[in-house]
């Protein structure tokens, strides 16, 4: 298995301090020692795994889920928990001049679909998952960011069917959502939870329906022997007919040779306090409930939880070594308390990072693997997955089983990602591409 990152980035060390940990108990399930046959293999026990196993496992498919480490290790069981929309970082006039604007309407609607699946999911499921949030706020760090924002309904219309609200500098400090923003937009899709009670919810539904999962078995090796599908683990094998990868930044380049190239690892970085008091909410004038992010370029995520403990996160950070994430740490701590100095005194519990996954063409990919029948893939939400990679999930079902599919898929999300340059040097085009970034927030 040949990776992309420091032998770090996929050790428990980044995420051994994660909130999330806190608020559940990890499935106890066993990891494969044995060599077994299955029709479908899911290699992944993210939001992408474990949506396509319910999805797969409810229609009655034998489905066999394998991870490298715990249920929900990688992205899905340490982000900030935003059910919002997005998963594509190409903007409405790069979509249109490439697929249309049929097709981008399509891609935005889908992601409207995305949020939606969630809230059903957690209804059926009967899944208590920490929710809060109506819609997302997104809060302007330059006066002169309101302005766009305003603009920007008519777009949020056009794209989501939805009226999105500004709210001015006043106007935010009646709401609670004081802090050094000069206006802001809600768009009412979407919601705050819990990730990890959501993903081990996912979990249990399909283990309920049939579904295997094995733990602590990272698949080291894929190949393809004439119809059939073998995945070596260090104790065990699975055969299988066909093979969904859900590793997104996670994955591997060569399993399969195709993923070789086509995703990019991005860092990003989250801190919990401890719950806050009355007085201390009062002094800082957040009190809202909204889930709520900037408009920077290299955006904050934030919002106070239900317990009152507030979650804060931030994208950067381009290597996964002890260095590094102690300068991220002191970087988030740094832009925390500039953006909330009142609690500057307030104790940092939870100090975690993962990975998010980006493509070249900036849009995700769920589909088949060219020239690789049976095999398919579902990655690249670009830090938004929570929403869209369970989407990813459940379109992956219906592409696996085949027929008329229950879940609708713009025909964009099925494009063949294009290789990044540079190889398994690639990461190293994230410096200056950061550093834009960073001058462009200024
Ligand atoms: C810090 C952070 C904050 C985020 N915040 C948000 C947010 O607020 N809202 C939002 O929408 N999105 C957010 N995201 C992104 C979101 O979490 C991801 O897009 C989503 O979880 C991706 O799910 P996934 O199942 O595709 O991948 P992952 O959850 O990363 O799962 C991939 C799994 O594959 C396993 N794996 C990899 N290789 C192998 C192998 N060879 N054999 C077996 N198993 C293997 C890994 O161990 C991992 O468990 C955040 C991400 C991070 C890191």
């Amino acid at each position: 298995m040949k990776r992309l990152c420091e032998a770090r980035a996929y050790s428990a060390k980044p995420v051994a301090a994660c909130y999330w940990a806190s608020t559940t108990d990890t499935p106890e399930l066993a990891n494969l020692t044995q060599d077994i046959n299955t029709e479908i293999a899911i290699i992944g026990a993210g939001f992408t795994g474990l949506s396509a196993a319910h999805h797969l496992a409810k229609r009655g498919a034998d489905v066999t889920v394998i991870e490298a480490e715990f249920p929900a290790f990688g992205a899905t069981g340490r982000n900030g928990g935003f059910c919002c929309l997005g998963g594509a970082q190409a903007k409405n006039a790069q979509l249109d001049k490439r697929y249309g604007k049929v097709q981008r309407l399509a891609y935005r609607r889908s992601e409207v679909a995305a949020v939606g699946l969630v809230k059903t999911l957690l209804a059926e499921l009967n899944l208590q998952a920490d929710t809060h949030s109506s819609g997302e706020t997104l809060l302007a760090h330059r006066a002169s960011d309101c302005d766009s924002l305003k603009n920007s309904r008519a777009q949020i219309k056009e794209d989501y069917g939805v009226e999105a609200l500004f709210h001015s500098k006043s106007e935010l400090r009646q709401l609670g959502m004081q802090g050094p923003f000069h206006g802001a937009l809600t768009i009412p899709i979407g919601f705050g939870l819990n990730p990890r009670k959501y993903a081990y919810g996912l979990l249990s539904s399909a283990v309920k329906n049939g579904g295997k999962v094995f733990v602590s078995s990272p698949v080291i090796d894929l190949k393809k022997a004439g119809e059939t599908f073998r995945l070596t683990t260090p104790q065990g094998s699975i055969t299988a007919d066909r093979v969904i990868i859900a590793t997104n930044a996670y994955a591997a380049e060569d399993l399969p040779d195709w993923m070789a190239g086509r995703f990019m690892p991005l860092h990003s970085s989250v801190i919990v306090t401890e719950p806050l008091t009355p007085k201390q909410i009062e002094a800082q004038g957040w009190s809202s409930a909204q889930m709520a992010y900037d408009t920077r370029q290299l955006l904050h995520y934030f919002r106070l939880m239900p317990n009152r403990q507030f979650l804060f996160g931030m994208r950067g950070g381009l290597f996964s070594t002890d260095r590094s994430e102690a300068a991220i740490q002191k970087l988030i701590t740094r832009d925390f308390h500039t953006m909330f100095p009142a609690w500057k005194r307030v104790k940092i519990r939870h100090f975690w990072t993962g990975m998010v996954c980006m493509t070249r063409h900036q849009i995700p990919f769920i589909g088949a693997i060219p020239n690789l029948s049976g095999a398919y893939a579902g990655f690249g939400y670009h830090g938004n997955g929570v929403a869209m990679a369970s989407y990813a999930g459940a379109v992956l079902s219906d592409l696996v089983i085949g027929g008329a599919p229950n879940f609708e898929r713009p025909k964009l999300l099925g494009t063949q990602p294009p290789k990044f340059p540079l190889g398994r040097y690639r990461r190293h085009l994230l410096a200056p591409a950061y550093a834009l970034k960073y001058l462009q927030d200024l």
